[in-house]
């Protein structure tokens, strides 16, 4: 096979810059280069939206875009207050299931797959239950490929003074975020996702204050991310080893991010991408599962066209060098994913069509 084109929801195809990165030397995590790298790295992922570039604070740390939810959930989410999960697919209904395995008082607000959150509802449940401090919530979800109106609940969080933390794990860097706007606490993210780094790496930005605030009680030795945040603000070296290779090539995809005009440059490859697939898609009759408005710019999902099973394809595009994605759970039989991230040219997209058209003929 040529090259692979991956287009499932990270990891992602590189650029060669940040391949060639991976070889960028034989570092100790414990030499002061690297505490330096590691800063770096966390200066960078602050800086990367406006809103959030002054008031908080970055962590990086070992562990794929789950880690990093985890974790959030775990040094921010409150054991005095209970936090709300705003669940409609895989990922929120995962939250849920962490708050319960790290024993945190939690209600959920059930929604169906295909369903946006309701804010009323959420609204409703702020008042039936004064309790709750914190809403936890995915921001592009990527079960169906909905990007969630996180802006009408950052906005209901603000006004009730709930505190939001946001899985952005497949947002971050390609989809617009607030953070004072949105009473923002801590949002989660990881380096193989948008930022088209290689998987290894994840990271939470967390309000500054609430990062040097009361914690909770911690759930984990590794996972305990105000531990990682007092190590790397501190002297630079995170308690614990850190994939130094998947540092260099997140550091060669930030700069590359930075120079092709950040997050909005990438929102508007990632809509132009997610376009042509729907028009070419669109031309065979493919239909789309949500309405084409409701989707994040990053993955599109869509109806399987009748008499083809995913596996027909997926194993026809594999071949000519395509890499798409299934459905999860009771999607499975219905749906296909399509992702825009990673390093796709023109060319890549020209082929695809070439190869949509003697799969789907
Ligand atoms: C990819 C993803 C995650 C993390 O998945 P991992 O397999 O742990 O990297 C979390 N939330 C969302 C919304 C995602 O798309």
């Amino acid at each position: 096979m040529a090259r692979a084109v991956l287009l499932n929801p990270g990891p992602v195809t590189l650029s060669a810059r940040v391949r060639a990165a991976l070889t960028a030397g034989d570092w100790c995590h414990r030499e002061p280069e690297f505490a330096a790298l590691v800063r770096d790295l966390n200066a960078g992922l602050a800086a990367v939206y406006e809103p959030l570039a002054q008031d908080y604070e970055a962590v990086t740390f070992a562990g794929s875009g789950s880690a990093a939810v985890e974790g959030m959930l775990g040094a921010f989410a409150p054991d005095d207050g209970a936090t709300l999960v705003v669940a409609n697919g895989v990922y929120g209904e995962r939250m849920a299931r962490m708050l319960s395995a790290l024993g945190k008082p939690h209600h959920v607000a059930a929604h169906d797959w295909l369903a946006a959150p309701v804010t009323a509802q959420i609204a409703a449940w702020l008042d039936r239950e004064p309790g709750i401090t914190h809403i936890a919530m995915i921001h592009h979800e990527t079960t169906t490929g909905r990007l969630n109106d996180v802006a009408a609940v950052g906005r209901l969080c603000r006004a009730r003074g709930v505190t939001l933390l946001l899985d952005a794990v497949s947002s971050f860097g390609a989809e617009a975020i607030e953070g004072a706007d949105w009473n923002l606490g801590a949002l989660a993210g990881t380096a193989n996702k948008c930022l088209h780094g290689v998987p290894g790496l994840s990271f939470v930005l967390g309000r500054r204050n609430l990062w040097r605030g009361p914690a909770p009680r911690p759930r984990s030795v590794y996972l305990d991310l105000r531990a990682y945040h007092a190590a790397e603000h501190g002297d630079g070296f995170a308690p614990f080893t850190l994939p130094v290779q998947v540092a260099f090539a997140l550091r060669e995809a930030l700069a590359e991010f930075d120079a092709g005009g950040g997050w909005r440059a990438r929102h508007a490859a990632f809509r132009q991408r997610a376009r042509f697939v729907h028009r070419v898609l669109t031309a065979h009759g493919v239909s789309t599962l949500l309405p084409v408005d409701e989707y994040s710019v990053v993955l599109w999902s869509y109806r399987l066209p009748a008499g083809r099973s995913y596996q027909h394809l997926h194993d026809g595009l594999k071949a000519d060098g395509f890499v798409i994605y299934a459905g999860q759970g009771r999607l499975a039989a219905d749906i296909f994913r399509v992702a825009h991230m990673g390093d796709i040219t023109g060319d890549d997209l020209a082929r695809l069509e070439a190869a949509l058209g003697r799969l789907l003929a």
